[in-house]
């Protein structure tokens, strides 16, 4: 055997585990999950500890290439490792934008050398410009399986119309960054009474619920699946159970700071807490909480969207955008586990299993003859984020300064330890 974790609580939402056990693998591979003794290469204690399929984070923007001062695949994979994420799915607005086979290639090609799944998106429209949509097949044979012009919307609704109408046949998922960039008009923080107060230009909430609006019905129109990205409206929500309830292939994400902070943060004048979309008002943020409860939001992602402190210094111009990977599951944990909201075998719906399942990729399931990719966790550790000890390249977290409780302690994908917190604290 190569590895044992002893007395380790398995949540698995889509078999029913959820006991405390053993697991053994071997060759990559989850061989036995009981009673395992204690003969292997290493055995490790999981006392306390949960493990649960390795989370995915259907929504990350690792700046490679061209913009790799802030990121690259390297470092942004070690920070989803860092936060058990064994499966990520790229944006495609890098330097160039992701949208021609030579790109995917070289971004799947360093992706392979991580350890974890690193997938791409590529883009709608050739080079995000809004104008004629990309050669969807030969982006396909390159390995590419989900398309978005995600930091910006398709302006032009009868160029989003084909696309949908396309992948259709093509099977693409298309994501949805929901932003009328003409409401937005320069907007920087949600409008409402905190950019009144601050006298800055506030980014209208119709902006996003009139672009949810029009994806869901121009999906429903072409009986095509549309995911709607980053929801934090509870305008979207509404627009987006009704269009469930009837029937629409539409399914969506949120993040971790749309369910926990409201736009009141940026009384602070600081530009880690802008992001697009921006945070909100209670009442949205209530609405994303209930609609992850009941199942109208499927997937936490993080939108993790690094940029250097330079960049982020000024308030008014800073672009918008912060880290999440390392504190993703730390903060849902916190906020829903915690809270009394749910338990875990659903926070793995949330970060595991929908996102796969949003995108049709295969299960990651702990069972035997499973393929051994587990995100192992200590609901109980209490930490406090400090930026500088961050992963990423860049510490553009919304959550600097928070005390959590729960932290990745061990990250494992094909069999091998990726992450293993208490190696990770010798080294940095
Ligand atoms: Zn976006
Ligand atoms: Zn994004």
């Amino acid at each position: 055997m190569d590895l044992i974790l002893k007395n380790v609580h398995a949540a698995d939402p889509q078999t029913g585990l959820d006991c405390v056990t053993d697991i053994a693998v071997k060759d990559g591979k989850i061989v036995k999950i009981g009673d395992c003794g204690g003969s292997a290469e290493r055995v490790i204690d999981c006392t306390g500890l949960y493990a649960v399929p390795g989370l995915f984070d259907m929504h990350v923007h690792f700046r490679d290439p061209g913009l790799t001062y802030k990121e690259d695949i390297f470092t942004g994979a070690a920070a989803a490792k860092a936060g058990g994420v064994t499966g990520v799915l790229l944006m495609p607005n890098s330097k160039p934008a992701c949208d021609t086979p030579k790109t995917v290639k070289y971004i799947l090609d360093k992706g392979a050398q991580t350890g974890i799944n690193v997938y791409t998106s590529a883009c709608i429209t050739e080079g995000m410009s809004g104008g004629g949509l990309c050669d969807y097949e030969a982006l396909k044979n390159a390995g590419v399986f989900a398309i978005t012009d995600d930091g910006r919307p398709v302006e032009n609704a009868e160029l989003m119309r084909q696309a949908l109408e396309l992948s259709v046949t093509n099977g693409m998922t298309v994501l949805s960054h929901c932003e009328d960039l003409k409401i937005i008009n320069g907007g920087i923080i949600n409008k409402g009474e905190v950019s009144k107060a601050l006298g800055v230009k506030g980014m209208d909430r119709a902006s996003e619920d009139y672009i949810t609006a029009r994806e869901t019905a121009l999906a429903a129109s072409c009986g095509a699946h549309i995911h709607i990205c980053h929801v934090s409206t509870y305008g979207s929500v509404n627009i987006i159970r009704a269009a469930k309830r009837d029937g629409v292939n539409v399914t969506c994400e949120t993040a971790p700071h749309y369910f926990t902070y409201t736009d009141e943060k940026l009384y602070s004048r600081d530009a880690d807490y802008r992001m697009s979309p921006p945070l909100r008002t209670e009442k949205d943020r209530a609405a994303i909480e209930e609609a992850l409860l009941d199942g109208t939001i499927d997937c936490i992602i993080t939108d993790h969207a690094p940029h250097a402190a330079e960049e982020k210094a000024d308030f008014l111009k800073a672009p918008n955008g912060v880290v999440g990977l390392e504190t993703s599951l730390a903060a849902t944990l916190t906020k829903l586990y915690h809270g009394g909201k749910c338990g875990i075998g659903k926070i793995a719906e949330l970060m595991s299993v929908n996102p796969r399942r949003v995108l049709g990729l295969p299960p990651v399931k702990i069972e035997e003859g499973a393929e051994c990719e587990l995100c192992i966790f200590d609901p109980e550790a209490e930490w406090t984020v400090e930026p500088e000890k961050l992963h990423s390249k860049s510490k553009n977290t919304v959550f600097k300064g928070e005390t959590f409780k729960g932290r990745a302690v061990y990250t494992i994908c094909r069999g091998k330890i990726v992450f293993d917190r208490k190696e990770d604290e010798n080294v940095t």
